[in-house]
């Protein structure tokens, strides 16, 4: 079967954990095919961030075209985008683009170290809008305004509970006009958390492009994540990867 083409925009994490790495190991376990458009470096380890470097936005936009106009992208996944600028022109060239695309508003990496300014949140906007689906976590939805900004912007998403305090994770899936869906699971008690976001987004964009509903695709995202947190092999002091081997 000819695998789907999923597209990765975001950022690298050196230590493997989350970014472009999580997306390409999650999107070929998942039997898809993996392409990137980088769109900054980060220099980090299981710790904290030591630094980062944006890409020009002229860059970003030309490994997008060589994508899309080669081999051809089935569904994208969006993740750090590293300034306002790479962030306006990753919209430029999605709008012209109608495939499922899952957009996971990075903010703060698992060390907590902020991986987005000011200028860069307000440019997720045009994001948004054009997103199937976008997939803040507890602090990133507060950023966007909460439930109540997010339903004014009529924006489709999945609220993702696991950063809230308590013994089991909701997750909300929130589609204009539609019944809100909600998962309940016991927390997995881990400290080797880095990569969770990543991977969520990229598994749902695979199943997207697999033809899954966005409600299995959630699904078989969460169960992916789960899988995945719970065969975390334990690497670094800090927060550690989860587990991608096959
Ligand atoms: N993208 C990059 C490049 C990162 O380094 C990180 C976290 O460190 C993230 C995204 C978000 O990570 P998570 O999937 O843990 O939310």
């Amino acid at each position: 079967m000819t695998p789907p083409r999923i597209l990765s925009i975001a950022g690298s994490d050196s230590s493997g954990g989350a970014g472009i790495q999580a997306d390409i190991k999650t999107v070929t376990m998942l039997g898809g095919y993996a392409m990137t458009a980088i769109c900054a470096l980060t220099a980090q380890d299981t710790t904290g961030v030591r630094s980062v470097m944006a890409v020009d936005p002229e860059m970003v936009a030309a490994q997008i075209d060589a994508c899309v106009n080669d081999i051809g992208v089935d569904a994208v996944k969006i993740g750090m985008l590293g300034a306002p600028e790479i962030a306006a022109v990753v919209a430029d060239r999605l709008e012209r683009l109608s495939i499922p695309i899952v957009f996971d508003p990075v903010m703060i990496a698992t060390s907590g170290a902020a991986l987005a300014d000011a200028a860069t949140i307000a440019a997720f906007e045009r994001l948004m809008a054009l997103a199937t689906l976008t997939t803040p976590n507890v602090p990133e939805l507060e950023a966007l305004g909460g439930d109540p900004g997010m339903h004014a912007r009529r924006i489709a998403y999945i609220a993702k509970g696991g950063d809230a305090l308590g013994p089991e994770v909701i997750d909300r899936l929130v589609i204009p006009g539609q019944p809100e869906k909600l998962w309940t699971a016991p927390r997995i008690d881990t400290r080797h958390t880095h990569g969770t976001g990543c991977t969520m987004s990229s598994a749902i964009a695979t199943l997207l492009a697999r033809g899954a509903s966005l409600e299995a695709a959630v699904e078989g995202a969460r169960a992916f994540v789960r899988a995945a947190l719970l065969a975390a092999p334990g690497f670094g002091a800090g927060h550690g990867p989860l587990g991608h081997q096959a």
